[in-house]
């Protein structure tokens, strides 16, 4: 895993891995702030959150963009 990924640090140098999407009414918008970066994507993982490669997502967006893709092919479909 690369350090290329967007952390969000606080004023106590703790880290958060911040969701990505932020598409979802009750998106969380970031991770639980860890002592290292290690820990904040350890927390995110057992969350279950979704990995694009570039970042992290958290499982209410996941569920937004499956509706929305969900709501496209329903219109194709008329
Ligand atoms: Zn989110």
């Amino acid at each position: 895993m690369s350090d290329e990924l967007p952390y969000l640090e606080n004023d106590d140098g703790e880290y958060s891995v911040p969701c990505q999407l932020k598409i979802a009414e009750d998106c969380v918008q970031k991770g639980k702030f860890c002592g290292d970066k290690e820990e904040a994507r350890d927390w995110v993982e057992d969350e279950c959150w979704i990995s694009s490669g570039e970042g992290h997502f958290c499982v209410q967006c996941n569920d937004q963009v499956l509706r929305n893709i969900a709501n496209l092919a329903t219109k194709k479909m008329i």
